[in-house]
């Protein structure tokens, strides 16, 4: 019964698809106060962040990333006493992933569509809010929600990219804009999520849009003037061309027939990046090919440089120093964008200076971050599509049958990772690594019949052969397969010390910090405290809402806190039907402040009931079958697999009857782009479905409403006849 009251909340919350109205209506009543200037944060205090124990700075709150907050007011014999400081309500539903920076008191933060907030970090209270105004209508090239991960901070303006690939410079005072810079082209599906990081005054920012088809590259822009300094293509362009950096010319090699120049070839820089001030390199992860499937995008096989490696350039120039590919000639979605930390470790009694990261491929890696030699790697989760790492070459040996050339193949990890985007941080005081891990089957099968569209998903893969199927039980026994885990790891004996488990796939990000805790939210709507030593739960709080996004802790007037955005959504969320629906979360979007002896209260979460109420179905199974097989190419990566909603878009089984009136006018005509659904009639000028299409999606969407409708009823009977039975 849980369930269904979450999936009627769901479907009845106010803006279905989230374009924000103007925020405040929930926002606690502040105290006034006289807040500090703001100060300029730049390349040495950055650098010296530790002496600054009470701010977050950057990203990862160091240039090395490792998410370790020195505060120790907060700790293992006291956090049970932790309670709700202030929270902040967003005036948006959708997923929130964003790092909050704070600074001399003040917290900036970004929010769903790209809104930048700033806060005064005690009270609560807003102190500015810019909405850079993205066209609703770019929603449908993103491949995974209308995220963001957060601002950078420097010489007192605030640095955001948008998703409709801006980055725009903010006065950190006001929030008005200093200067904006398009850094895509804007007739090719680029997106930005991923927080800038600023390195001696250059602002560093990639993008995303390999789902869609895409070239990767990262860029750098001059802060005080928004002037490009460098860029770097991760990918080839077309061989008969020139290369536009020597490490290109190398790269051509390993790609082998095709046309992926034309459509982009993938390798987005898409989230990860660290900076060694010492040696001077700039570390940025890479993402994965475009098609996900080598067959198509280069079927000659090859490693596909730089696809899925983390590449060290200098940050002046952008010129290429070293790489490290961690799968060869990707074809599962294996990004290694996800977060990078820099360490020195202890090996074999030698001091060496690393570089690890879990990538979505299962491997966890170490390597020297001077020179990108390979440590050590070993499997974080459970991976079918490889047997290993050759240690004396370092690279992972492929199963060929995993590329699925002749028959599909079920993989994991899956392509939403082993672990994903969620920041990992490192504890120099225990030594592990706290890893947000998952573990999700995923079929592959080669699609012949692929032909691109123009700013949709181009994956070359068939997607429908990927859904849970419909059998019940053969569901269920791929559901049971699903796990979700926090994971202690020792990167030195490259082995896991502890783990609990969550119970659902797509999980918080982490913090550790020197009170010998690890914070992390939960996609079952817990924000909790772990024990850093051996992972026992020493505190938690519901929050109503799925934690995707990673917790920092900062202080102001000597007072520790700790911070997180919730707010279910990204990739599982959208697409992943059942195994989104495990976490049984919704979206509600907002900012929680923590503090010991916190007396704050969130608002009573509202829950009503609602059926489903489909029209009669009068198509033919050949319509609706087809009707499937549409949903699944076009519809599903926001609606989720089977039509079954993961809590943040509308769950279309729960459409109302005038929605059903409405559907070709909607899903041709565009009837609710305000929103963020535009007609798909054409898109980006390409002709992608007609009236028959959409009566045929429309088809299938009525006879799942009327499968959920009977499921729901012989429920409820069984209920029935449970209760009947009396008190046992
Ligand atoms: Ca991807």
């Amino acid at each position: 019964m849980h369930r269904v009251l979450l999936l009627a909340v769901m479907v009845l919350l106010p803006g279905g698809c989230g374009v924000p109205a103007e925020p405040g209506a929930a926002a606690p009543a502040p105290e006034s106060r006289t807040l500090a200037p703001v100060a300029a944060v730049d390349d040495a205090r950055i650098r010296a962040t530790d002496a600054e124990p009470q701010n977050w700075m950057s990203h990862g709150r160091s240039y090395d990333e490792q998410r370790f907050s020195p505060l120790d007011a907060i700790n293992r014999g006291n956090v049970a006493g932790l309670g709700l400081d202030w929270h902040f309500d967003f005036p948006t539903d959708r997923g929130m992933e964003a790092t909050p920076l704070v600074v001399e008191g003040r917290m900036y933060v970004t929010g769903a569509w790209s809104h930048v907030y700033a806060f005064d970090a005690k009270t609560g209270a807003l102190l500015w809010h810019h909405d850079p105004k993205v066209p609703p209508e770019w929603a449908v090239h993103l491949c995974c929600d209308v995220v963001n991960r957060g601002v950078a901070l420097w010489q007192g303006r605030v640095y955001a990219g948008t998703l409709d690939g801006r980055l725009i410079a903010l006065d950190a005072a006001t929030g008005a804009l200093v200067w904006s810079q398009q850094t895509t082209p804007t007739d090719k599906p680029y997106s930005i999520t991923g927080a800038p990081r600023i390195v001696k005054g250059l602002v560093i920012i990639g993008n995303g849009g390999s789902e869609m088809g895409v070239r990767g590259y990262v860029s750098a822009y001059d802060a005080a003037t928004g002037g490009m300094k460098w860029r770097f293509f991760t990918v080839p362009g077309d061989p008969a061309q020139p290369a536009e950096s020597p490490a290109l010319e190398t790269a051509k090699a390993t790609w082998s027939g095709g046309e992926w120049w034309k459509t982009g070839g993938g390798g987005t820089v898409w989230d990860s990046m660290a900076y060694d001030p010492a040696l001077d390199l700039l570390y940025v992860g890479v993402g994965n090919g475009s098609p996900w499937n080598q067959q198509i995008r280069s079927p000659g096989g090859g490693d596909n440089l730089y696809l899925s490696s983390i590449l060290a350039l200098r940050p002046e120039t952008g010129e290429y120093v070293w790489h490290y590919q961690t799968t060869p000639g990707d074809a599962w979605d294996y990004t290694a964008t996800q977060h990078m930390i820099l360490a020195d470790l202890v090996i074999g009694g030698q001091t060496r200076k690393v570089i690890m990261q879990a990538p979505k491929n299962g491997f966890f890696y170490v390597l020297d971050r001077a020179t990108g030699e390979f440590i050590s790697g070993e499997a974080y989760a459970q991976q079918t599509w490889t047997t290993g790492i050759d240690k004396a070459t370092g690279k992972a040996q492929v199963v060929e049958t995993a590329r699925y050339h002749d028959k599909e193949a079920l993989v994991l990890p899956s392509p939403y990772g082993a672990h994903n985007w969620q920041p990992m941080s490192f504890s120099p005081r225990t030594g592990l690594v706290y890893i947000p891990v998952q573990e999700i089957p995923f079929v592959f099968k080669h699609d012949p019949a692929y032909r691109h569209h123009q700013g949709l998903w181009n994956v070359g893969v068939q997607i429908e052969a990927a859904g849970l199927p419909e059998d019940p039980a053969v569901a269920a026994q791929v559901l049971k397969m699903v796990q979700g885990r926090l994971v202690a790891w020792d990167p030195v004996a490259q082995k896991e010390v502890w783990r609990v488990e969550l119970h659902a796939p797509f999980n918080g990000g982490t913090l550790s910090t020197a009170g010998d805790l690890v914070f992390a939210g939960s996609a079952r709507g817990e924000f909790a405290a772990y024990d850093a030593a051996n992972g026992t739960a020493l505190w938690s709080a519901p929050v109503q809402t799925g934690v995707i996004a990673p917790p920092i802790s900062y202080a102001v007037d000597g007072k520790q806190y700790v911070a997180v955005v919730a707010g279910w959504g990204g990739a599982l969320p959208l697409a992943g039907g059942e195994v989104a629906r495990l976490a049984g979360s919704v979206n509600r979007s907002r900012l929680l402040v923590y503090s010991l002896g916190g007396k704050d209260t969130l608002p009573a979460a509202v829950q009503t009931t609602r059926q489903p109420e489909p029209p009669a179905l009068q198509a033919d199974a050949a319509t609706v079958a087809a009707g499937k097989t549409l949903y699944a190419q076009y519809c599903m990566a926001c609606h989720g697999d089977g039509a079954v909603g993961g809590g943040v878009v509308p769950d279309l089984r729960y459409m109302s009857a005038q929605t059903h009136t409405e559907f070709e006018a909607i899903v041709l005509g565009g009837l609710r782009h305000e929103r963020g659904m535009v007609g798909f009639a054409s898109v980006m000028g390409q002709t992608v479905l007609d009236a028959e299409g959409a009566r045929k999606i429309h088809a299938y969407v009525i006879q799942r409403a009327e499968a959920e409708k009977t499921r729901l009823a012989s429920a409820a009977q069984a209920a029935a006849a449970g209760s009947a039975e009396g008190p046992r």
